[in-house]
């Protein structure tokens, strides 16, 4: 079902907004397109009391657009470990380039020339500009849209063509002509904090009296599903190795695709020659093998079951490597300073402990 939404939608969500938005987030204060837009960012696929931490110490360290597209990539990629969806990291670096190199160094405020910069859709550069520059424009961030779908009780998946441009239609038809930076982060805090996925408080929202979804009884409905995928299981062996000087043989990952441009453990097939390749790349066997409890890391589009295997170089050996641009012997007693995904970090920091004693 959808009608036009009634002339006081945009009023009622600015009266609750004065009455209950978010006015102390740290991307709200000094408010600039820089900050705003590396707060998006930050923000897609992740809550906000996650985000704030992180960053905090990002805006620390790269406080500007030029700070950031001056520092090296590996750098980003070191404060963004933990946070996931890395080619985010990967893409507001190369945006800060271009910010750069073709925007003389300032945030575009034209939405066709935010689009056009890596990483960022059409409700990404609507919030930039309407949280930054007020500017009149709609988004459509998850939030915004179980809003909207439950609201007017759209039926399908948002994905669907279709779908997605009945809620663009209603975002546009709803965002007022003042205040949009207001509006913006509301109806955001709207559907984090009151229109929830499960259990939304309809007792205390603004928009009540007129829902679809709440007159109807039918909330779970809106947003309508994807139909479900069952994932591919994928199953990888990381090599755990130390030399005898306590160093650990970390792998530079290919700058695309998954962890892409993140350090790991050299990976293999669980029926791969493991001796052999350390054989041939570092001319030297293996030996005191042990593996160690597995895991599964889920990704969007499959599962990935690690299977850690601890070995030792074996010793006397030298332990070169062939490859200096995509290996490292890394010393277990030294900060790592270096962009790693979670669950590698975290296989990391047990196998450090052992090399350097730490229970
Ligand atoms: Fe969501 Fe309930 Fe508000 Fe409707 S009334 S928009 S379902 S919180």
């Amino acid at each position: 079902m959808t009608t036009a939404p009634p002339d006081d939608f945009a009023e009622r969500v600015l009266t609750w907004f004065d009455a209950h938005g978010r006015t102390d987030l740290p991307w709200q204060q000094n408010r600039t397109c820089y900050r705003v837009w590396v707060s998006e960012i930050m923000l897609q696929q992740t809550q906000v009391a996650t985000v704030i931490p992180y960053y905090l110490r990002f805006m620390a360290r790269f406080p500007s657009v030029d700070t950031l597209a001056a520092a090296p990539l590996d750098e980003l990629l070191h404060y963004w470990t933990g946070l996931g969806y890395y080619a985010r990291a990967r893409n507001l670096h190369k945006a800060a380039a271009v910010i750069m190199t073709t925007h003389d160094g300032v945030f575009p405020r034209e939405p066709e020339a935010v689009m056009a910069l890596p990483g960022i859709g059409r409700s990404t550069a609507g919030a930039i500009l309407a949280l930054a520059h007020d500017m009149r424009l709609p988004i459509l961030d998850g939030n915004v849209k179980r809003v909207l779908a439950r609201y007017q009780a759209v039926a399908g998946w948002p994905g669907t063509p279709s779908v997605e441009r009945l809620l663009w239609r209603l975002a546009e038809s709803c965002t007022p002509m003042s205040r949009v930076s207001d509006y913006t982060q509301a109806m955001m805090d709207l559907g984090a904090t009151v229109c929830v996925r499960s259990n939304p408080r309809c007792g205390q929202c603004p928009l009540q009296s007129s829902c679809s979804a709440h007159a109807q009884g039918n909330w779970r409905d809106f947003p309508g599903k994807k139909a479900a995928k069952i994932l591919p299981v994928k199953e990888k062996v990381f090599l755990l190795l130390s030399d005898r000087h306590g160093r650990i043989l970390l792998e530079k990952r290919p700058p695309a695709g998954i962890w892409g441009g993140l350090w790991s453990f050299p990976e293999f097939a669980y029926t791969e020659d493991i001796d052999g390749w350390c054989q041939r790349h570092l001319a030297a066997g293996i030996e005191d093998l042990a593996v160690w409890q597995g895991f599964r890391h889920t990704f969007s589009h499959f599962h990935l079951d690690v299977r850690p295997v601890r070995a030792h170089l074996q010793a006397g050996a030298a332990a070169p490597v062939m490859e200096p641009e995509r290996f490292i012997w890394y010393k277990a007693d030294e900060e790592w300073r270096q962009g790693v995904a979670a669950p590698v970090a975290r296989l990391l920091q047990t196998l450090r402990n052992e090399l350097t004693g730490v229970r």
